[in-house]
């Protein structure tokens, strides 16, 4: 009897367990597809945030871009009006900004509302502003960024402008520069009041030169230039010196030497030049100068003013038909 009792009992806690065990499995069962389902949506989340972070990487490579190639085509020139024009027609790819300008005085800045002004600076100096309306909201960063690379170029520009400015021979002619050829001549002026000796400025200008620019273009000018200086350096003697005053005006001191003595120079280079043949490609260039002729200390003891009336000299040669060279104060070839 307690046998069948402990039989029964047993049987009972058998199925008890069984039972439990298929429910276990049954919930289980049950609450996979809810951990699908849970899966998924963390998959669906992190492919949207890839996207978003995708879609970022998408615009900063697209800005990187725009900011690679104005960079580029900026550092092409030297020019400040072509470094503005690349500038504006790159910034019209990229974004939204109307009448885009680089305004060089804070008078002509117009405020207006639909107006963005960046100002410009270089070394704690302000150089001018860039301009321009239309730009929409959350763009004017873009603006900005854009509008530094703009400034990249024109701080290129003005440090090109010094290094030109501080270097002592002219890159084209190899001959002084401006502002070195009037330091030499103010030095050998005073070596001539101290040592009382005569010196004479030569103002030399290559005549009808806008006619070679306009037929031959500005590369055959430069060569004629060169060409020019060079004649001039070989028929000046070795204490004299020619500097590149200004675009085709090239100047000469010649030292210890009175207006008779300059005449006799001036006429030699002139005739040099005259007899001169520039060879450019297939072509074979003649050119003129006209020189003005001033002499320290007889017409100034100014270096100043020893320009400014061997330039009134020129401005004579010219007038008399060119190819000639003119003294102050006497008129001839
Ligand atoms: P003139 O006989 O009266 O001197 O006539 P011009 O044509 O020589 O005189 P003008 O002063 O009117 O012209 C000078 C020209 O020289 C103007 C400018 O375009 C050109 N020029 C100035 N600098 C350079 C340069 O570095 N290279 C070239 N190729 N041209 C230059
Ligand atoms: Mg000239
Ligand atoms: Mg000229």
């Amino acid at each position: 009897m307690l046998y069948l009792a402990v039989l029964i009992l047993l049987t009972i806690f058998l199925n008890l367990r069984l039972k439990r065990m298929l429910d276990n499995r049954l919930l289980a069962k049950n609450k996979e597809p809810e951990g699908l389902k849970k899966q998924y949506e963390n998959l669906d989340s992190q492919n949207k945030s890839l996207k978003a972070g995708n879609d970022g990487l998408e615009k900063l490579a697209g800005e990187t871009i725009a900011l690679y190639d104005i960079t580029k085509d900026i550092c092409k020139t030297l020019d400040e009006d072509k470094i503005f024009s690349i500038f504006k027609s790159n910034i019209d790819k990229y974004m939204n900004a109307l009448d885009c300008r680089f305004i060089k005085s804070e008078k002509d800045v117009i405020a207006s509302n639909d107006e963005t002004v960046l100002p410009l600076s270089v070394n704690n100096k302000k150089i001018g502003y860039l301009s321009a309306r239309g730009i929409l909201k959350g763009e004017e960063d873009k603006f900005q960024i854009l509008g530094q690379q703009f400034l990249l170029g024109i701080r290129r520009s003005l440090l090109y402008q010094k290094v030109q400015e501080l270097a002592i021979t002219d890159n084209l002619t190899k001959v002084f520069t401006r502002r070195h050829f009037l330091e030499k001549f103010n030095e050998e002026l005073e070596r001539s009041k101290r040592l009382n000796l005569k010196l004479t400025f030569l103002m030399i200008d290559i005549d009808h030169f806008k006619g070679f620019n306009d037929r031959y273009g500005h590369l055959v000018g430069d060569a004629i230039i060169r060409e020019i200086s060079k004649t001039i350096k070989e028929n000046i003697r070795q204490i004299d010196f020619i500097g590149r005053y200004g675009g085709e005006e090239l100047s000469v001191v010649l030292s210890e030497t009175d207006k008779e003595q300059a005449r006799f120079a001036a006429e030699r280079i002139r005739k040099a030049v005259e007899a001169g043949e520039i060879s450019l490609y297939d072509e074979r260039l003649k050119a003129t100068v006209s020189i003005g002729i001033s002499t320290f200390p007889q017409d100034s003891r100014d270096a100043k003013e020893l320009i400014d009336k061997a330039d009134q000299a020129l401005y004579l040669a010219k007038g008399s038909g060119r190819n000639k060279a003119c003294a102050y104060g006497a008129q001839g070839k």
